[in-house]
C-alpha cells in the first residue's frame, strides 16, 4: 500500500503539476484501483494522505477553527505604477541599496495555508481573520496539484492561492443550480463545500507563493525554488529586480524564465503585466512586490496592519470600498432569515450605498466577513448592491460574523434548511408584520395608505395582528394617535374598501403562502383552479398530483398547496376575508358555463388567431364548454387549435397523433353559442 501510494502521488504530480505524464491513464487507474481494493480490505492501514483522498467523501465536512502559526497579514496597496516605483526606491534606500524585489502575480482566488510535518500534509486552513482559520483539509486534499506528501521532514507552512481558470469556471458554473458570480467565489465556495466528493469535481488549481521552513534559506527566491523542488506549483510568471547584477544572476540560475532587470525597469514591467493580464487563463487583480532577503524583511518589520517589506499593486481601484458597520438579521414572512450588511455610506454608480445583501451564512463564511472589515461593494445588474470581498480584516473585532442561534424578534431557535436559516414560529411578530406589509404592498392588494409605519403601529397596538383584521378593524380608533387626523383615516377606509375589488389572482398571491406567487397563481387559474373552493377541495383530498399536473406547478409547490389549504388557520383567514367581501373567484369562472360539448378534452393553442385576440379568449370558450387548456403538447393532449404561423407545437402534435383543428373548424365546433 505504501509503495502504491508513493507511486500514485508521483504520477499525480507528473500529470497535474509538471504536465509530463509517464504512464497512460489506464495504467494509472489500474494502480489506483489496486490501492482502493487494499484500503477497503485494510482500512486501518490507509493513510490520511493517500492518493485515494483526491476523490473526496460523501460525509459532511466540519470546518473546525485552528490558529495559524504565522499570522496572515494583509498587504498595503497602491494603484499607480509610479507610486509603486517610488515605494520601491524608498524601500531600497532604507535597505542600503543592496536588495532584490520579487514581483509575483496576485491571483484572484481563495487564500490557503498548508501545514506539513514529518513529510505529510497535516491540515489546510483558510485565511480566516488572519490569526485563526477554518480547517478545510478534506476539500484541499482533493486538489490534485496540492502535494499530500513531501520529502521535507521538518515542519513547513506554505501559503498559496487556490483558483479556477476562467474557462473551467464558465463550464462548471453553467451546470450549477445556484450560479457563482465569478471564479473567485466559486473557488472560495468549493473550499467550504460540505461534501469533499463534490469539491473534488471542481477543477481547482494552486500556486504556492510563500514558504516558512524550519531552517535554512535566507532568501525568498531560494524558498520558492525549494517549494518547486518539493513538488509545489510555483507561478513561472515571476519578475526579479535589483541594482545588484550578481543577485539577478542568482535569480536567473534558479528560475531561467524569470523577467529580471534593474530597479528602473520595474515601472515598465508593471505596465506591461497590467496590459497583458486579459490574455491569462485566470483572473489576476494585481501584482505583489516583495523584498526577497528574509533578514532584511525582519529589519523592515511591520506597521500596525501590514508588512513594510511588501506592497500590492492593484490593477483597478475597487468599485467602491466601505466598512461593515453591522449586520442586520431580517426575517421574512415565511420565516427565512436574511443577513443584510449595514455599511459606511459610499457613493457607487450614482447612488449612496448603505446596505447590501449577504444572502446567508454560507456567503458570509465564504467571504470570511466580520464586523469592522473593509469591504469592496459592487452592484450586480446595477440593482442590488453586494459585498464582493474583504479588502482588509478589522483589527478590533477579528471574528467572522455568525447568525444568532435564535430569531431576534421572537427568540425561537433558528433552524437551518439548505443554505438558509428559518424562524419556524408562525406567531413570530416580525413574520406577522411582514405578511401584513406584503399583503398591502403595491404589487399585491395595493392598499397604499397602509404603509410600513401604519402597519407597525396597528400591529403594536394589537389592533391588526393578521390579514383579516385589516378588513374588520374600526379605523376610527386611530383618532387621537399622532399623525392620524380625520381625513387620513377616511383615506385609509377608502383604500381598504377599494382593495376588495382586486381580482382573485391578486388576492391569492397576496395571502403570501410560500411558493404561491405570480406565475404559479396564473398557471392554477389558467388550468381551471379559478375558484378558491376548487383549490381547497383538491387540497382536502390531498390531491397534490392533480396540482402537479398543472403546467408550471412542480411537485414541491403542489405539496405545499395541499399543506397550505389544509391548515385550519389559513382556511379561517380565507373564510373571514370572504365574509369581508374579497374576491375568491376569477372573472372567467363567473362567466356562465354553457354546455359540456368539450368535456374530457385537453386543448393546446398555437399560432396567431384572427378572431380571438388575445388567445386566452379562445381558451375561455373551451373552458366554458367543459374543456381544459394546457401550454404544451404532451401525450395527454387531445386537440391542437392551430392558428396562422404555428410553432413547433404543431409538429409535435402531428407526431403524437393529436387532432389538429383550424380556427374555422374551431368556430364551427363552438356551435350556436
Ligand atoms: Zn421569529
Amino acid at each position: 500500500m505504501e509503495i502504491l501510494a508513493r507511486e500514485l502521488l508521483r504520477h499525480q504530480h507528473l500529470y497535474h503539476v509538471l504536465a509530463r505524464p509517464e504512464i497512460s491513464d489506464a495504467e494509472y487507474d489500474r494502480l489506483l484501483d489496486e490501492l482502493l481494493r487494499l484500503e477497503k480490505r485494510f482500512p486501518q492501514l490507509a493513510s490520511p494522505n493517500s492518493p485515494s483522498r483526491r476523490v473526496g467523501s460523501d460525509l459532511d465536512n466540519a470546518f473546525p477553527e485552528r490558529p495559524h502559526t504565522v499570522p496572515v497579514l494583509s498587504l498595503d496597496k497602491l494603484y499607480q505604477p509610479e507610486a509603486v516605483a517610488q515605494w520601491l526606491r524608498k524601500t531600497a534606500t532604507a535597505c542600503g541599496g543592496a536588495v532584490g524585489f520579487a514581483v509575483e502575480e496576485k491571483i484572484d482566488g481563495a487564500s490557503i495555508v498548508l501545514y506539513y510535518d514529518r513529510g505529510e500534509l497535516q491540515y489546510a486552513l483558510t485565511r480566516g481573520n488572519g490569526l485563526v482559520g477554518n480547517d478545510v483539509s478534506d476539500n484541499v486534499r482533493t486538489v490534485a496539484q496540492v502535494p499530500l506528501r513531501i520529502t521535507e521532514p521538518a515542519a513547513l507552512a506554505v501559503r498559496g492561492e487556490i483558483y479556477i481558470t476562467r474557462r473551467d469556471f464558465e463550464r462548471y458554473n453553467a451546470g450549477l443550480p445556484e450560479k457563482y458570480a465569478n471564479p473567485r467565489n466559486l473557488a472560495a465556495g468549493t473550499l467550504r463545500n460540505l461534501k469533499s466528493a463534490l469539491a473534488a469535481r471542481v477543477p481547482l488549481n494552486i500556486f504556492a507563493y510563500e514558504g516558512f521552513f524550519a531552517a535554512g534559506g535566507r532568501d525568498h527566491m531560494e524558498v520558492l525554488a525549494r517549494l518547486r523542488d518539493l513538488g509545489f506549483r510555483v507561478n513561472p510568471r515571476l519578475g526579479f529586480f535589483s541594482a545588484d547584477g550578481e543577485r539577478r544572476r542568482r535569480a536567473r540560475a534558479l528560475f531561467p524564465e524569470i523577467a529580471d532587470g534593474p530597479l528602473e525597469d520595474v515601472e515598465k514591467y508593471l505596465r506591461l503585466q497590467a496590459e497583458g493580464r486579459r490574455a491569462l487563463p485566470y483572473d489576476v487583480d494585481g501584482l505583489v512586490l516583495k523584498v526577497t532577503d528574509l533578514d532584511l524583511r525582519q529589519e523592515l518589520g511591520y506597521t500596525a496592519h501590514h508588512p513594510r517589506w511588501a506592497m500590492a499593486y492593484k490593477y483597478e481601484s475597487p468599485q467602491a470600498a466601505s466598512r461593515l458597520l453591522d449586520v442586520q438579521v431580517q426575517v421574512g414572512r415565511n420565516g427565512r432569515v436574511t443577513p443584510v450588511a449595514l455599511l459606511e455610506p459610499v457613493a457607487l454608480s450614482g447612488s449612496t450605498v448603505t446596505r447590501a445583501t449577504l444572502h446567508n451564512q454560507d456567503y458570509i463564511d465564504m467571504l470570511e466577513l466580520g464586523i469592522g472589515d473593509q469591504v469592496s461593494i459592487s452592484k450586480r445588474g446595477d440593482v442590488i448592491p453586494a459585498v464582493e470581498e474583504v479588502l482588509e480584516k478589522s483589527e478590533q473585532q477579528p471574528a467572522i460574523f455568525k447568525l444568532p442561534g435564535r430569531c431576534p424578534f421572537c427568540r425561537t431557535p433558528l433552524v437551518r434548511e439548505g443554505a438558509h436559516h428559518f424562524c419556524r414560529n408562525e406567531e413570530c411578530p416580525e413574520r406577522r408584520r411582514r405578511a401584513l406589509a406584503y399583503f398591502c404592498a403595491r404589487e399585491q392588494m395595493d392598499i397604499e395608505t397602509l404603509g410600513e409605519r401604519t402597519i407597525a403601529l396597528l400591529y403594536e397596538k394589537g389592533w391588526v395582528r393578521c390579514i383579516p383584521d385589516i378588513y374588520e378593524f374600526d379605523y376610527g380608533r386611530l383618532q387621537g394617535e399622532e399623525g392620524y387626523k380625520e381625513r387620513k383615516i377616511a383615506r385609509i377606509r377608502e383604500s381598504v374598501e377599494a382593495s376588495k375589488s382586486r381580482p382573485f389572482a391578486r388576492v391569492l398571491a397576496a395571502l403570501g403562502f410560500e411558493g404561491v406567487a405570480g406565475a404559479v397563481v396564473a398557471a392554477l387559474i389558467d388550468h381551471g383552479y379559478d375558484d378558491i373552493d376548487k383549490i381547497s377541495e383538491t387540497a382536502a383530498r390531498e390531491g397534490w398530483e392533480e396540482f402537479a399536473a398543472v403546467e408550471g406547478v412542480g411537485e414541491a409547490t403542489a405539496r405545499l398547496l395541499v399543506e397550505h389549504f389544509r391548515k385550519p388557520r389559513n382556511l379561517e383567514t380565507i373564510a373571514r376575508l370572504r365574509r369581508a367581501g374579497l374576491r375568491f373567484r376569477a372573472e372567467s369562472a363567473s362567466r356562465p358555463r354553457l354546455d359540456d360539448s368539450f368535456a374530457g378534452q385537453l386543448w393546446v393553442i398555437t399560432g396567431s388567431l384572427e378572431r380571438f385576440t388575445p388567445r386566452s379568449l379562445a381558451a375561455e370558450e373551451i373552458r366554458r364548454r367543459g374543456g381544459r387548456v394546457a401550454e404544451s403538447v404532451t401525450g395527454r393532449t387531445t386537440h391542437l387549435l392551430a392558428g396562422a404561423t404555428p410553432g413547433s407545437k404543431l409538429a409535435k402534435a402531428e407526431k403524437l397523433g393529436v387532432e389538429i383543428v383550424s380556427e374555422d373548424e374551431f368556430l364551427a365546433r363552438l356551435g350556436e353559442h
